[in-house]
């Protein structure tokens, strides 16, 4: 190995204080700085009971567990050792310091490991992915999708529509290089585009499933709207405080609205709290009423809320346009005719009315089970869809665009076999950008950037 390919190391276990705290060492140094540090290599993927000691001083840091695999099976193709200290502090910060002293090995950057992965072929991109979602999957249909997505649900449905569309091409090639030689069949375009349709329709069918798949990693957006003090922020409360919620506000949002991450029967939920949408005569309040109205119309539900109680009822109607709406009646604890306050089931799902009170929390078993039942009919499908991130999606839509020029070009009388060859491979090339097969320089720090040190 040239000098250039440093070996790395890191704290791969969470923040100690902790029992355990475990150090990776990944590349060509790793079984000198295991000697060094242990004294001795154990056998390959044996676990051994070590003495871990300063290599300058001999001084002894602690006792631990070692691991040894070497190269290529191990999790990033390179020779890797691993230790299990106890996670304390001091302890961590000494054996670091001892692996910072010997040649050639450095501190890993974040991402570091699974980039080494990836570029020795352990992993594909779209695992790659699946891996950081694994990592940050907070509700069970988010782990399930990461995790099939980590073992290549993606990365070998991908690649096996490449590999078709290679043979595809093939066909075409062989008709553009013999054409002038009498015994080549005529008919070698005819099967390659069968082939081209075939694989537009099965990948035009994956992206049509792409807006759930991606929302499974989000989150299914449901916008809490209404009018001011109809109780939206006391409903969002309660929900919150019920389910567990992760509040966790995303970058850029404005204080106009309010994001709370719910794990509803297992699905990942997004509660919106939009600021009250009125009619506002304020510049400065209009352009949050005007953001709050585009990103309820952008939820997959709005609930718009209400209070029941109120003399003046002219806010009643939803005045949004988005594609389910659910009226939420509110405070029917402050209205006389409590025998009235039942949730109202309809069978249509547009038309559904709850009838709540935010503050006793009267009704709120049936809106959340109603919001749980919503919730796993639109992630039905979603754990097995190809495509979860908006990248994938776009890669999908190149190939289905250039398999589009190549079946448009084929069915001109005196279509060019050339043309079509060269739609073909760039149908091909955009589905290896998918995996990471062809040329991703420019996608892999974006990809990466999201990971954190040590993995
Ligand atoms: P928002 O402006 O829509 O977010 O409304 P808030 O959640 O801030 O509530 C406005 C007022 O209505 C507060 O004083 C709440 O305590 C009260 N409120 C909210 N929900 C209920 C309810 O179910 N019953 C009653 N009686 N009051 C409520």
């Amino acid at each position: 190995m040239p000098s250039s390919h440093p070996t790395i190391f890191a704290l791969s276990s969470g923040r100690p204080p902790a029992a355990i705290a475990v150090v990776r060492v990944s590349g060509p140094q790793a079984s000198v700085a295991l000697e060094k540090l242990t004294g001795r290599l154990p056998g390959p993927r044996q676990a051994a009971l070590v003495r871990v000691r300063d290599p300058q001083s001999g001084e002894p840091i602690d006792e631990a567990l070692a691991l040894w695999f070497p190269a290529p099976h191990s999790e990033t193709g390179e020779d890797v050792a691993e230790l299990q200290l106890h996670g304390g502090q001091g302890v961590i910060a000494a054996v670091l310091e001892a692996l910072g002293g010997i040649a050639n090995c450095r501190l890993a950057e974040p991402g570091e490991f699974t980039r080494r992965a990836f570029e020795n072929g352990r992993l594909d991109l779209t695992a790659v992915e699946g891996l950081a979602d694994l990592i940050a999957a907070e509700t069970p249909a988010q782990r399930r999708q990461a995790f099939r997505q980590l073992k290549g649900l993606t990365g070998h449905r991908a690649e096996a529509w490449r590999q078709r569309l290679i043979e595809a091409l093939a066909l075409v090639e062989a008709r553009i290089d013999f054409s002038d030689e009498a015994d080549v069949p005529e008919d070698l375009v005819g099967p390659a585009i069968n082939a081209a349709q075939q694989l537009h329709s099965e990948i035009a069918a994956a992206v049509a499933g792409a807006k759930h798949g991606e929302r499974l990693r989000e989150g299914l957006v449901v916008a809490i709207a209404g009018p001011p003090n109809a109780g939206k922020s006391t409903l969002l409360n309660r929900l919150a405080r019920r389910e567990a919620a992760i509040v966790s506000p995303y970058p850029g949002t404005t204080r106009d609205v309010i994001e709370v991450h719910l794990s509803l029967a297992g699905y990942p939920v997004t509660l919106l709290d939009m600021a009250g949408i009125r009619e506002a005569a304020e510049p400065v309040e209009q352009e949050g009423v005007r953001r709050a109205r585009e990103r309820a119309a952008a939820a997959d539900l709005v609930l718009w809320v209400t209070d029941a109680s109120a003399v003046d009822r002219t806010a009643a109607g939803v005045p949004l346009d988005a594609d389910v709406v659910w009226r939420v009646e509110n405070k029917i604890d402050a209205i006389a005719r409590q025998g009235d306050a039942k949730s109202f089931e309809s069978k249509d799902e547009d038309k559904f009315i709850s009838y709540i009170s935010a503050l006793t929390g009267a009704g709120i078993d049936g809106l959340v089970g109603r919001l749980a039942e919503f919730a796993k009919e639109f992630f039905s499908g979603a754990e097995s869809a190809i495509v979860t991130r908006l990248r994938h999606r776009q890669m999908l839509e190149a190939t289905i665009q250039a398999l589009d020029r190549a079946l448009v070009e084929a069915e001109k009388s005196g279509a060019r076999e050339e043309l079509i060859a060269e739609d073909l491979r760039a149908a091909a090339v955009a589905l290896g950008r998918l995996t990471g097969r062809v040329d991703v320089e420019d996608v892999l720090d974006v990809i990466f950037r999201d990971f954190c040190i040590g993995k």
